[in-house]
């Protein structure tokens, strides 16, 4: 089974699980390999950015991956939350200045400075306006964070938005998609297909076959796991989708380098 390239531990804030109760999900569920992509997202509030002990990280699942050598592959990570705001941008970067990781998510938690997860986001805004907006302000954040490996989940919004249609369709927001794919193709950042979104609002098969259509061929397979039983969750299912859609590879990211893997 392929890898499982964006999932916490509880070196996220919003996460409570045992790193090792992941690898051993993954064990059982034969996926080939892991990454612990942990949250570090920074505020505009002034609050403390959300963050964990880069030292006792890399203790922790280095020690897993030697543990683990032969059965389940263990890889290193982080998410990013993007946002375009200078000091954000800055933070990020100074995050993971100098560390050697496998692999680099940037995603957006936050819009216009407002939180996607609590819905304040949406409020005062038709879905038109709140899915447009995620979109463009993806790609002027792809612009400063131009040296994330991938873009995690792409259709967030579709996850809190309080609309009764919730799903995100290439077809409504054409232009906004191309610009996207185009800048992310060109700069080899790849699609996340993220399973734990498309638990919840099936997926746009548009949305790919564009993707790929414009050369598209970077793509990463994420349970955003949480709980170590989600590990993996529904891979069989949406490799049997991308494969109908003519894809046939999906990528793990080793030492921030993309290694290509059969779906
Ligand atoms: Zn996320
Ligand atoms: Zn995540």
């Amino acid at each position: 089974m392929i890898s499982d390239t964006h999932l916490h531990s509880a070196f996220s804030m919003d996460s409570n699980t045992v790193p090792r109760l992941n690898a051993e999900s993954a064990e059982s569920s034969k996926i080939n390999t892991i990454a612990f992509t942990e949250h570090f997202d920074g505020y505009l509030d002034g609050r403390a950015p959300d963050d964990f002990n880069q030292d006792d990280y890399l203790r922790e699942i280095l020690a897993l991956k030697e543990e683990f050598s032969g059965r389940v592959g263990i890889l290193t990570g982080i998410e990013l939350g993007m946002q375009p705001d200078k000091c954000i941008v800055d933070l990020c970067a100074k995050r993971i200045e100098g560390l050697t990781l496998d692999h680099v998510i940037g995603s957006m938690h936050y819009v216009s400075g407002l939180d996607v997860y609590d819905s304040s986001y949406f409020q005062g805004k038709s879905k038109r306006e709140s899915f447009s907006l995620l979109l463009t302000e993806t790609l002027d954040c792809l612009h400063k964070f131009s040296y994330v490996d991938t873009l995690g989940h792409i259709d967030y919004s579709s996850r809190y938005a309080p609309y009764e249609d919730r799903q995100l369709r290439y077809g409504e927001f054409p232009d906004e998609f191309d610009a996207l794919f185009k800048f992310m193709i060109w700069n080899g950042i790849s699609l996340e297909f993220n399973t734990k979104t498309a638990g919840r609002v099936p997926p746009d098969p548009e949305i790919w076959t564009r993707y790929k259509e414009l050369g598209g061929e970077l793509i990463t397979f994420a349970s955003d796991a949480h709980k170590p039983w989600l590990v993996g969750y529904e891979f069989g299912k949406y490799s049997e989708f991308l494969k109908n859609l003519g894809y046939q590879y999906t990528f793990r990211y080793e030492n921030r380098k993309p290694v290509a893997e059969n779906l």
